[in-house]
C-alpha cells in the first residue's frame, strides 16, 4: 500500500483530530487540516497533497463540494468526500463534483483504507490515460494529421479541425457523407481511393484531391475499416496534405534526371572534399567510373594553374560559397581538358557545410576556337603567313634581342611587279593564288627562324634576325627575288611575275620598327624605279625620291586639267626607202616642279591610281588630231603609234573611244596603231578579244618591246595583231655576236612567216641600221634618225618632204 500525503478538510476539531491519527495509524501523512473552503484551496496550493479527504458542510462561505470542484479543476487531485450526509439531493450534488470516493460518518476504518486505494488507482488510471491522450495529440499534431470518422449507417463523416483544413469548406463534417469526400478525389486515383476504403482493418493511400480553390492537393490517408455489423462500417482514419512532399519529391526526381543525363559533369563532395557521387557525364569525360573516384579527395583530378590549391573551406568561408574558375581536370589516359570549375557549397538551414557540389563544362572547343582566333588575328588567311600586328610583335622583341646582343637585323620589303595587271586582267582568284605561291617560295628561301609577313596586297615583309654581315641579307633577297621571278604555272597558264625588294637593317638604317618598314619601303620603291625586278638597300638620299614620287602621285591629280601633258612624236622609219612611214606618240609630263617628266615616271604609278584612264584616252585623241593635222599637210598615208596600257582595256569604253576618235578626226582606221605590251599577254583570252574588236575596226595593233616577256610565239598565230617592235635590248648588242645576230633575224623571219610587219626600236648607230638592212629592212626607230620631238617641232614642209625616198640620208646629211 503506497502512503499518501492527506490533505484533510473538516470543520469539527475532535473529527479532525480523530481522522488524523486514524490515517496516521494506516501509514499515511495529513499534511494540514483546515476548516473552510478558501483556507482548504490554499492548503493545495501550499502542500501539493496526492489526496484531499473533504467534508462537505464547512464553516464560511462555500461548502466541499464547491471546494472539490475547484481543486479538481485547478490540480486534477482526488478528492473524497467524508461526510455526514447521505441524501439523495446532496449526493446528487457532490456526483458532478467528480469526487474519487464517498464516505459517510461515521466511517470505519477499513472502508476508509478501501475508499482510499480505489481513489489512488483511479486516479494513477486516470493520470495514465490523460498522459497518453496527451502523447496522442502531440504526435498527430506533429504528424499534422487531421483525423476523421465516418459510420455508414449514418453516412456522417466527422473530422476535426485539421481534417477541415485540409479538405476546405466545402466539406463540412456531420453534413457531408462519403461521397460528397470522394467526389473531390482526382478522377485518375478514385478507383484506388473506392477500394482502400473497402478493405477491411488498417489501409494507407495517397491520392490526389481537389481543394476549394480548384488546384489539386496530394493526400495521404490512413486508417482503420471495421465491420460492426452486416450494413453497419466504421472507419477511424488519419489525413495529411502531402502536396510539399510530393513537390520536393518531383523536384528531386527532376534533378536527378539532370544529374544523370545532363552533359556538364558532376561530381558531388562531402564537406571535407571527398567525392561522394559523380554523374555520367564525368566519366564520360575522365574515363573514370563512379567507383572509382568515391572516397578520393576531388584534388586528384583537378590541376589548376593559378591557385595550385583549391581551398573548399576558404570557398565556403565566402558569403556566395561559390567559386567558379578555369581548371585542368585530369583525366584516367592522363589527358588534361580545359574545364571551367563552379563549385557550389551546400548548406544545412544552421549554415554548416554538408556538401559541395563541382560542375566541370569542357570549354577545350572554346580555347581550341580562341586560339583560332588569335591565330587569324594575326595571321593572313590567304597564305598562311603572319600578318603587320605579328609583325609589330615579332619585330619588336626580335629588335628588343638583337640591341642586347650587338646583332644586326635584315628587314626586307618585298613588292611584286607585275602582280596589278595579273589581278586586273585575270580576276582575284588567279591573282590569289599567285599571292598563294609567292608567299610559300618566299618561305622556301628562309630558315625557320626568320619571319615572313604578307602585309598586304603584293607586299611581303621578311625579317631575318641575327644576320653577320649586310651582304647575307642581300643573299637571301637575291634568293627569294631568283625564286619569285621562275614562271608560275596555273592550270594551262604560265605567269611571269618578279619582284622588287628592299632591305633595311638594324641598327644602322632605324632603331624603331616602323623607321626600319618605312627605309626598306623606301628601298623597295627605289628597286622599282631603277627598272624593277631587283634588290636594293636603303640609303638616306632614297628617301628624296620617294617624296618625289609622292609629290607627282599627287600632282598628276589635275595635271590633265592643267594641260600639263603633252605628246612627244617619234619617226618611224622606212629602212629600205629611208622616207618616213610615221610617229609613235609618247606621253611627257611639264611637271611644275621637277621639269619635263618621261613616262617611266609616272606612267606607273598613273596604272595604280587609275589615272592612266583619263590620261590613255586624252593621247589617244590628242595624237589621233595631230595625225589628221599631217595629213592636211600632205601624208594622209602617215602611221600613228599610240601606247595603250593593260588598265584601259578594262570593259568596252576604249573600243568606244577608238571608234569615237576616228570618227571625230575622220582618219582612215589603218593609219592608227595601238601598241600593246608583250606583258598583257598573259590574260590571253581577254586580250584576243580586244585586239579582235580593233582589228574589226580597221586599226592595225602591234606588240611593243617584243622579246622581253615570256609569249609563246605559237600564241601569236592565234592573235590577229598586225606587228611586232623588236626591244631595243636586242638592237643594242648589234653588231655583236652571231648570236645576237641569229636572234633578231629568227625573229624577223617568224614574223615573216605569219605575215606580221616588224619595227625595230632603238637603232643608234649607222651599223645597227646596216645590219637591220641586210636581214630584211623592217622599219626602224632610234635616235639614230630622229629623237622623239613635240608635234611643232616638224614643220609642214618637213612633213611634207618626207615622203620622199633617201629622205633620211639627207636629213643624217645635214646632221
Ligand atoms: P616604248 O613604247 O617602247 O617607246 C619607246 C621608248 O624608247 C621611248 O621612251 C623612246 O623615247 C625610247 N627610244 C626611242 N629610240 C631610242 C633610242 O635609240 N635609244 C634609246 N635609248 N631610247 C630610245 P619613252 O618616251 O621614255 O617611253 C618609255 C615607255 O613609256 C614607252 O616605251 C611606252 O611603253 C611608255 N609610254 C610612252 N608614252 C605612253 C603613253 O602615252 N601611254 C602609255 N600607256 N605608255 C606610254
Ligand atoms: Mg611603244
Ligand atoms: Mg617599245
Amino acid at each position: 500500500m503506497s502512503t499518501e500525503n492527506i490533505l484533510i478538510v473538516e470543520d469539527e476539531p475532535v473529527v479532525a483530530l480523530d481522522l488524523q491519527q486514524t490515517l496516521q495509524e494506516m501509514g499515511h501523512q495529513v499534511c494540514g487540516i483546515y476548516t473552510s473552503m478558501d483556507a482548504a484551496i490554499q492548503g493545495v496550493e501550499t502542500h501539493q497533497p496526492s489526496l484531499v479527504l473533504m467534508d462537505i458542510h464547512l464553516q464560511g462561505k462555500g461548502d466541499g463540494i464547491e471546494a472539490c470542484q475547484e481543486i479538481y479543476e485547478q490540480w486534477q487531485l482526488p478528492v473524497i468526500f467524508l461526510t455526514a450526509y447521505a441524501d439523495e439531493k446532496t449526493v446528487r450534488r457532490a456526483a458532478i463534483a467528480k469526487p474519487f470516493g464517498y464516505l459517510t460518518k461515521p466511517y470505519n476504518k477499513k472502508d476508509l483504507n478501501a475508499v482510499i486505494q480505489v481513489a489512488r488507482s483511479r486516479h494513477d488510471a486516470e493520470l495514465a490515460l490523460a498522459k497518453s491522450e496527451q502523447k496522442l495529440a502531440i504526435a498527430i499534431e506533429a504528424a499534422e494529421l487531421g483525423t476523421w470518422e465516418w459510420e455508414s449507417q449514418l453516412d456522417r463523416l466527422t473530422g476535426d479541425e485539421r481534417f477541415r483544413l485540409i479538405w476546405g469548406t466545402g466539406l463540412q463534417p456531420f453534413v457531408a457523407g462519403l461521397a460528397a469526400m470522394l467526389s473531390r478525389v482526382h478522377p485518375d486515383d478514385l478507383l484506388g481511393v473506392e477500394g482502400t476504403l473497402q478493405t477491411l482493418g488498417f489501409f494507407k493511400c495517397e491520392f490526389r484531391a481537389r481543394r476549394d480553390s480548384g488546384e489539386y492537393a496530394w493526400l495521404e490517408m490512413f486508417g482503420n475499416l471495421r465491420i460492426r455489423s452486416a450494413d453497419q462500417h466504421i472507419v477511424i482514419g488519419a489525413l495529411r496534405d502531402i502536396t510539399p512532399r510530393k513537390e520536393m519529391e518531383e523536384r528531386l526526381r527532376q534533378a536527378s534526371i539532370v544529374f544523370s543525363t545532363i552533359s556538364e559533369a558532376i561530381m558531388i563532395l562531402n564537406a571535407n572534399g571527398l567525392v561522394l557521387s559523380v554523374n555520367p557525364s564525368f566519366s564520360k569525360l575522365s574515363g573514370y567510373s563512379e567507383l572509382e573516384v568515391i572516397n578520393h579527395p576531388s584534388q586528384e583530378y583537378l590541376i589548376n594553374r593559378r591557385e595550385p590549391i583549391i581551398s573548399y573551406k576558404n570557398i565556403a568561408l565566402t558569403s556566395s560559397g561559390f567559386w567558379a574558375g578555369e581548371v585542368g581536370c585530369l583525366c584516367k589516359n592522363g589527358d588534361i581538358l580545359q574545364t571551367l570549375l563552379h563549385i557550389c557549397t551546400v548548406r544545412d538551414q544552421n549554415g554548416e557545410v554538408l556538401q559541395f557540389v563541382q560542375t566541370f563544362s569542357d570549354i577545350s572547343a572554346i580555347r581550341e576556337a580562341e586560339h583560332q582566333l588569335v591565330h587569324l588575328a594575326y595571321h593572313d588567311p590567304l597564305t598562311g603567313l603572319g600578318n603587320r600586328y605579328l609583325l609589330d610583335q615579332n619585330l619588336q622583341s626580335e629588335l628588343v634581342r638583337a640591341q642586347s646582343h650587338g646583332r644586326t637585323v635584315a628587314i626586307m620589303f618585298i613588292d611584286l611587279d607585275g602582280f596589278k595587271a595579273i589581278n586586273d586582267s585575270l580576276g582575284h582568284h588567279i591573282g590569289d593564288r599567285v599571292i598563294q605561291e609567292s608567299a610559300s617560295r618566299i618561305v622556301n628561301q628562309i630558315r625557320r627562324h626568320d619571319e615572313a609577313i604578307r602585309l598586304g596586297g603584293d607586299e611581303f615583309v621578311v625579317m631575318i634576325p641575327d644576320v653577320i654581315t649586310q651582304s647575307e641579307g642581300f643573299v637571301v633577297a637575291n634568293k627569294i627575288l631568283k625564286a619569285l621571278s621562275q614562271p608560275i604555272q596555273l592550270d594551262e597558264q604560265k605567269l611571269v611575275i618578279g619582284a622588287s625588294i628592299g632591305l633595311a637593317f638594324f641598327p644602322q638604317d632605324g632603331h624603331e620598327l616602323s623607321d626600319l618598314l618605312s627605309a626598306a619601303d623606301s628601298a623597295m620603291y627605289e628597286a622599282k624605279r631603277q627598272g624593277k625586278g631587283r634588290v636594293c638597300a636603303y640609303s638616306s638620299d632614297l628617301v628624296e625620291n620617294v617624296r618625289t614620287r609622292l609629290n607627282i602621285e599627287q600632282g598628276m591629280h589635275g595635271a590633265l586639267e592643267r594641260n600639263e601633258f603633252v605628246l612627244f612624236y617619234q619617226p618611224v622609219v622606212d629602212l629600205y626607202e629611208s622616207r618616213l612611214l610615221g610617229f609613235e606618240a609618247l606621253i611627257r609630263w611639264n611637271h611644275p616642279e621637277f621639269g619635263v617628266l618621261g613616262p617611266d615616271k609616272f606612267i606607273a604609278i598613273a596604272e595604280e591610281t587609275g589615272l592612266i584612264e583619263p590620261i590613255g584616252a586624252w593621247v589617244l585623241d590628242t595624237a589621233v588630231a595631230q595625225l589628221k593635222q599631217w595629213s592636211v599637210f600632205g601624208r594622209s598615208d602617215l602611221m600613228m603609234a599610240v601606247n595603250a596600257s593593260v588598265r584601259q582595256f578594262r570593259g568596252d569604253a576604249f573600243l568606244n573611244q577608238l571608234k569615237n576618235v576616228l570618227k571625230r578626226h575622220e582618219i582612215n582606221p589603218k593609219q592608227l596603231e595601238i601598241e600593246i605590251t608583250e606583258s598583257m599577254l598573259q590574260d590571253f583570252h581577254s586580250i584576243r578579244k580586244m585586239v579582235q574588236g580593233m582589228r574589226e575596226l580597221g586599226v592595225s595593233v602591234a606588240i611593243d618591246d617584243f622579246g622581253t616577256g615570256y609569249s609563246s610565239l605559237a600564241l601569236l598565230k592565234h592573235l590577229p595583231i598586225t606587228r611586232i617592235k623588236i626591244d631595243r635590248s636586242f638592237i643594242i648588242s648589234l653588231p655583236g655576236t652571231a648570236r645576237d645576230v641569229g636572234l633578231i633575224s629568227a625573229i624577223m623571219q617568224m614574223a615573216n612567216s605569219l605575215e606580221l610587219d616588224v619595227t625595230a626600236e632603238g637603232v643608234e648607230t649607222f651599223d645597227q641600221s646596216q645590219i637591220l638592212r641586210t636581214m630584211g629592212s623592217p622599219a626602224v626607230q632610234g635616235y639614230f634618225f630622229a629623237h622623239p620631238k613635240a608635234a611643232e617641232e616638224y614643220s609642214a614642209d618637213w612633213i611634207k618632204r618626207s615622203s620622199v625616198n633617201g629622205f633620211f640620208i639627207g636629213e643624217k646629211r645635214a646632221d
